[in-house]
């Protein structure tokens, strides 16, 4: 028992502490009853007033940020073993594509993106799963939450219907797996230029009814926009037969969304790099979130994340990744570290904060930490950034992008 440990408290000083409620706090403290243990939050306030109100408090060493863990919001741990590939987008799948048929995805590969995940203290996390022996994995994994979404590529609509009896036989299978406070299953349309219409409209409808959160990767690289608007450009010219059926609609990806009614099913949605105004209302409206991968978009050259017209159109923003296949790490706090080296003074660093962490639980659905008095103090964590941005050979975009006007 701890009834004659004397209470010691001391007092944490970084220069952003969140404690999960409202924004992350500039120059803030943790005041911490370290002793008796285990040690537990008493306030978390403005390090100056904290200091003045306990004088006698001993100051602990000063940390950049104090906060629950960072959400990694989209990955594919499967591909933990691919080297790091800058380079074109279509270049990037061609070399995911060998990577897989030379046997380096699957369960062996997960396990390894696992155990960087545990090394660098990700509890939450966004993976994109392309083998049951991965998702049951996930699924069965008592220290992660999160979603383990089943990717769906089938850019032919002949295709469609067996694709989605097969998609459907599987969640039916899999689903006794989830646990309460555990990884949810989800389902992962690759993007709206690999998978024909009809088979996102069919799965879009079914995770509503199912209650199956969705990710899609959208908008992450300009050629998709051509390949849309009018069906030529770099994709068309790389992948002709992989998209013999694939008709163009006239429309951005994110619009083609929107009116297919996959919007309505508040899918969290990958990249959106190339976004214009018209897109970001519609995402607005229909509540979807956007993971932004920056180390991915610099190494693939995609192009910049228009953040600011995000934060200006009140767009719930997450952090990921993405694969080690397009990323040096899979620490969502290096993301925030580049984040913050990408977007300078075009961000608001407690706004990125807020959507390593808030934003993240928000994309995955899962439940967003709060850090009250009496609280674990280990439910706060220190965020060390050893700033390694950006590796050698990766050269980052010149100027911080926005979007366009939307057309007409
Ligand atoms: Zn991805």
């Amino acid at each position: 028992m701890s009834a004659g440990v004397a209470p010691t408290r001391e007092l944490w000083p970084a220069e952003f502490v969140y404690d999960g409620l409202g924004r992350p706090r500039r120059h803030a403290a943790v005041l911490v009853q370290v002793r008796p243990a285990p040690a537990r939050v008493i306030t978390v306030g403005s390090f100056a007033e904290l200091r003045e109100a306990h004088p006698g408090v001993a100051v602990g060493p000063a940390r950049r940020v104090i906060a629950p863990p960072a959400v990694n919001a989209h990955t594919h741990l499967d591909l933990a073993h691919m080297p790091l590939t800058p380079g074109r987008y279509v270049d990037f799948v061609a070399a995911v594509v060998a990577h897989g048929r030379a046997g380096g995805r699957g369960l062996a590969a997960a396990e390894a993106g696992l155990a960087e995940l545990a090394a660098a203290g990700v509890r939450t996390v966004g993976d994109i799963v392309t083998d049951e022996a991965v998702l049951t994995r996930l699924l069965s994994e008592p220290d992660l939450q999160g979603v383990a979404y089943w990717e769906v590529i089938a850019p032919d609509p002949a295709d469609a219907d067996a694709r989605f009896d097969a998609v459907a036989d599987l969640v039916r299978r899999v689903r006794p797996l989830e646990r309460p406070g555990g990884v949810r299953l989800g389902l992962s349309p690759h993007a709206p230029h690999t998978v024909s219409a009809h088979l996102l409209q069919r799965l879009a409808r079914f995770a509503r009814s199912e209650r199956l959160p969705l990710q899609i990767h959208v908008a992450e690289d300009p050629g998709e926009l051509p390949l849309h608007r009018h069906g030529g450009g770099p994709l068309r010219e790389a992948w002709g037969p992989f998209l013999a059926a694939f008709h163009p609609s006239g429309r951005t990806p994110v619009g083609l969304l929107d009116e297919l009614g996959v919007l309505a099913a508040r899918p969290t949605l990958v990249h959106g790099v190339h976004v214009d105004e018209d897109d970001l209302r519609r995402l607005q409206r229909a509540g979807c979130a956007v993971v932004h991968c920056p180390r991915s978009n610099a190494v693939l050259a995609s192009g910049t994340f228009p953040w600011a017209a995000y934060a200006r159109h009140g767009v719930s923003v997450a952090l990921g990744t993405d694969s080690r296949g397009s990323c040096p790490s899979l620490s969502p706090v290096d993301e925030w570290g580049a984040a913050l080296e990408v977007h300078g003074a075009a961000a608001d660093p407690a706004q990125l904060l807020w959507s390593a962490v808030k934003g993240g639980h928000r994309a995955l659905g899962s439940a967003p930490p709060k850090v009250l008095r009496g609280s674990l103090a280990a439910d706060l964590v220190a965020w060390r950034y050893p700033g390694r941005w950006p590796p050698a050979g990766v050269r980052l975009p010149g100027a911080v992008g926005d979007v366009a006007a939307a057309p007409g």
